[in-house]
């Protein structure tokens, strides 16, 4: 327990808050804007955050609620007509999804905490990459259990390590969580790693946590099919996925689990504690998205391939950075410890140092855990005008380091 004491009181906070950490993104983008306050110039390759609109189709359809008067509360664990939708498009990507074993939350974040506060007891294991979003190692803490992390091999598309993982399973371990495309590496898992993976939960009755967030970003290589799709591996696995990335909502708080059916009431009871439902106007609009039409994220995703080999040129031509076009999500995530290790300074510094002097927000790899030590991570859902500017800049910073 924390004692905090302000003027008036002494205020005790519960141990479990201890667990709970925060997103590096979030941060480093109030710095930005704080400068921008100023009156700084700042490019944001920062937040994780498609720079497109959300289709007019999809605000149509939410607008269109709020005016037919959808302002009641409904279903905890969503709307039937959104969990039907979610229940066909997951079909249309091969996993036996049933709308029941559906639930919708505000955002893909809550299931990743429900997960954790229904699954781990205190002292339970879970086994998490470094680096990566920081909130798979946030929710396991929060809910008493440990994170084990294991490790992504950086020489080979950040794929996971299977044999790394075998090696850290316990007694105690509940959960493996995986997450492809990756935050932040851009890896994505290979069928083979996929099925030996599967192999693995089912020989330790593990529970696997997949997230997917970032499916529909995917270049080069044809799309892998979803865990899921390996037989014995839907009852045993929470598919975390959402609106956010592929629909441009972040703002708009809509995402998803589909999980085992012995849990969806159990999430939905969740839901119910914590925030009761989704508006249902949000979820009117997600039913826009997915059985609207798909030209707008067709396109973003065209755009994003074009970024990302812009991205990747102009940061391989720097002196001391080396990179590997990310395979999926939007980020790059290059190797700058030549760099870092010449000017003597750690990635937090320098990512601080380009914000600060050079007004490029961007994230040290360190704020997805201590294996991000050596990289950046450069968001490039931004205009191809702004990462093109930016990119000039970390060449600058990068120069006046190393010379
Ligand atoms: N999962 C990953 C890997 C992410 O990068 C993010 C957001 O950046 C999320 C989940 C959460 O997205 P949301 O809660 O907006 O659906």
């Amino acid at each position: 327990m924390t004692t905090v004491s302000s003027s008036a009181i002494q205020l005790s906070i519960a141990s479990r808050m201890d667990g709970l950490r925060g997103e590096g993104a979030f941060e480093v983008l109030a710095s930005a804007r704080a400068l921008e306050r100023k009156g700084r110039q700042i490019f944001h390759l920062e937040i994780g955050e498609p720079d497109f609109p959300t289709a007019p189709h999809i605000v149509e359809a939410g607008v269109r609620a709020l005016q037919n008067g959808e302002t009641k509360y409904g279903p905890a664990g969503g709307l039937l007509e959104l969990r039907v939708a979610i229940a066909n498009h997951l079909t249309t990507h091969g996993i036996n999804a049933a709308p029941d074993d559906v639930v919708v939350a505000p955002g893909s974040k809550p299931i990743l905490l429900y997960s954790a506060l229904a699954l781990l007891e205190s002292g339970d294991e879970a086994l998490i990459p470094d680096p990566a979003y920081p909130i798979y190692d946030s929710v396991v803490r929060f809910a008493g259990a440990h994170p084990v992390t294991y490790r992504l091999d950086s020489s080979n598309n950040f794929v996971p390590d299977v044999e790394a993982i075998a090696a850290s399973i316990t007694s105690r371990t509940r959960i493996l969580v995986l997450n492809t495309p990756q935050n932040p590496t851009g890896g994505v898992i290979d069928a083979g790693r996929l099925a030996a993976l599967a192999q693995l939960a089912e020989a330790n009755d593990l529970i696997v946590i997949v997230d997917e967030i970032y499916r529909p970003f995917n270049y080069g290589a044809p799309p892998v099919p979803s865990i899921l799709t390996i037989p014995g591996m839907r009852e045993r696995t929470i598919l975390v996925d959402g609106f956010s990335k592929a629909y441009a909502m972040t703002g708009w708080r809509l995402g998803y689990g589909l999980v085992p059916t012995p849990l969806a009431a159990r999430f939905a009871l969740l839901a119910l504690n914590d925030h009761a439902c989704v508006p249902a106007f949000v979820q009117r609009a997600g039913i826009a998205a997915l059985t609207g039409t798909q030209e707008p994220l067709h396109s973003m995703i065209n755009e994003f391939a074009v970024r990302r080999q812009l991205i990747s040129e102009r940061l391989s031509a720097i002196p001391g950075v080396r990179i590997t076009a990310p395979a999926g999500a939007f980020y790059a995530f290059p190797d700058v410890s030549a760099a870092t290790e010449a000017a003597g300074i750690n990635v937090a510094q320098l990512a601080s140092k380009l914000l600060n002097d050079y007004g490029v927000a961007l994230l040290p790899g360190t704020a997805f855990g201590a294996g991000g030590e050596g990289h950046l991570r450069l968001s490039f859902a931004t205009a191809r005008s702004d990462i093109d500017r930016a990119l000039t800049l970390v060449r600058e910073c990068f120069t006046s380091l190393t010379s």
